[in-house]
């Protein structure tokens, strides 16, 4: 199960300077996909192996300091209730205010572990202010850090870590499909569920998840097994507007970690929007398998090489992350629902499948030895043999003499020859290179 910490704080106590500290080592990997930085309030962190999603809730509240407690208010409690863990932030540059305490009093009912994050104090005065927040007495310990130059951080993680499973805990459904449908307001998920479960329904039991809240359903659909793992079903109203991004976001966030594999819903009549690839691209890092539906076909005014065109012109935009499967759906006219399943049976299949290190290298050594990785600094690299690695997403380990010389382009050159050769579409492939 997904293990979320939610950042909570009145503004400017560096709630967003304390998120990008934490998603800080995983960055550099989002940064090239394009559309995926901007704007982002939830990323991936890592900590002594112990793997995290990090929400920035104040990326959720816009308005006035006047115009937005009850806005804050609502946010604390809709994080309390999804999240693994709260980082409560404070200033020690202004010291405890009135608002920190209306915060205080929310979190005090919370079970959740609230960990107070007691900003800014990088001056010695600073740090010594921070005793002044058990006055809220709130949270077992009190983590002085400066978000801005990382001190006290390593402390602090130390201890969020301490309350997550190891990651690879057993998991009785191995071998059957977890699904999240994801994509913006609007796109037509509940529809689509409502026509998957509504017309061929057979729900074999549904179980809670780990986490109290996280509700897995088991679906038997066109006679394939699958795991439902999008909470729509216990769907609740924020009641305050702002909130109502925030609180979806936090849902599919949840659905998405916790699936295989994520159909991500576009609109036809809308197209490729920057949200639509920000989803992409979180499904992408998180290494889900994707499918792409095209939903609302039947508004499109069409003839015989509308989806061609589309489908180029969607997949040109996304690359790199341009390898997943596109169909053409119309929920309301149940216009090839069917194949979307059947597709994500298949992607399913291309995440978990593995090549046998024989005939991996009796295909990739030929088409190395034709295309050698390019010279650099006058040193030829030497790629010897390659392995396809047992990781949850393909993963293939090229061991050579210079693995430090080798370019991204050649890696993505052997990328695009892996799925040429054994096809993996769907999902994405990682490629190292190692020392022999
Ligand atoms: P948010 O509104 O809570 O997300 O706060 P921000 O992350 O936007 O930070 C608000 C202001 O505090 C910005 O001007 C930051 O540069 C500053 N800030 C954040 N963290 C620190 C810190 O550790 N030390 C100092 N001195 N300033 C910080
Ligand atoms: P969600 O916010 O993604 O769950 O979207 P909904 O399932 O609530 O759908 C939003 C609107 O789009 C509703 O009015 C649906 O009837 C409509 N809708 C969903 N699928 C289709 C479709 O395939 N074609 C058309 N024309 N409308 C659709």
């Amino acid at each position: 199960m997904a293990n979320i910490v939610a950042i909570v704080g009145r503004p400017n106590v560096g709630k967003s300077t304390l998120f990008n500290r934490l998603i800080e080592s995983r960055v550099a990997i989002t940064d090239n996909m394009p559309g995926v930085t901007r704007d982002r309030h939830y990323g991936h962190a890592v900590w002594t192996e112990k793997y995290f999603t990090v929400i920035d809730t104040g990326g959720y509240v816009v308005g006035s300091e006047d115009t937005f407690e009850a806005a804050i208010r609502e946010q604390v409690e809709i994080a309390i209730e999804e999240s693994t863990l709260i980082l409560f932030v404070v200033d020690t540059m202004t010291g405890l205010t009135d608002l920190d305490n209306d915060f205080a009093n929310v979190l005090r009912r919370s079970k959740k572990p609230v960990y107070v994050v007691a900003n800014k104090a990088e001056t010695f005065e600073r740090h010594q202010t921070a005793s002044e927040f058990y006055e809220m007495g709130l949270g077992e310990e009190i983590f002085p850090i400066s978000a801005a130059d990382g001190s006290g951080t390593g402390e602090l993680l130390e201890a969020v870590v301490a309350n997550f499973e190891d990651e690879g805990v057993e998991n009785p459904d191995e071998g059957t499909p977890r699904i999240a449908i994801l994509g913006r307001p609007n796109v037509g998920k509940s529809s689509f569920l409502n026509a998957l479960t509504g017309k061929d329904r057979s729900i074999v039991n549904s179980i809670a998840g780990t986490t109290r809240d996280a509700i897995d359903t088991h679906y038997k659909l066109f006679g394939k097994d699958f795991i439902l793992t999008d909470t729509a079903g216990i769907r609740k109203k924020a009641k305050v507007h702002e909130n109502i991004e925030f609180y979806s976001t936090l849902r599919s966030v949840k659905a998405l970690e916790n699936s295989d594999v994520c159909i991500v819903l576009i609109d036809a009549a809308v197209g490729l929007e920057m949200q639509d690839i920000s989803i992409i691209g979180h499904a992408h890092n998180a290494k889900k398998a994707i499918v792409l539906m095209v939903n609302k076909w039947d508004l499109v005014e069409k003839d015989s090489k509308t989806a061609d065109k589309m489908k180029k012109e969607i997949l040109d935009r996304l690359a790199p992350m341009n390898y997943m499967p596109v169909i053409f759906a119309s929920v309301v006219e149940k216009q090839r629902i069917f194949q979307v399943i059947e597709k994500v049976m298949e992607v399913y299949e291309n995440k978990t499948k593995k090549i046998t290190t024989s005939k991996l290298n009796e295909i990739m050594l030929p088409i190395i030895e034709r295309t050698p990785p390019p010279m650099l600094k006058g040193k030829q690299i030497k790629i010897k043999y390659c392995v396809q690695v047992p990781t949850p997403s393909p993963t293939f380990i090229f061991f050579c003499n210079l693995p430090q010389y080798v370019q991204e382009s050649y890696s993505r050159f052997l990328q695009n020859k892996l799925r040429e050769n054994f096809g993996f579409e769907g999902v994405t492939i990682t490629v190292f290179f190692r020392a022999k």
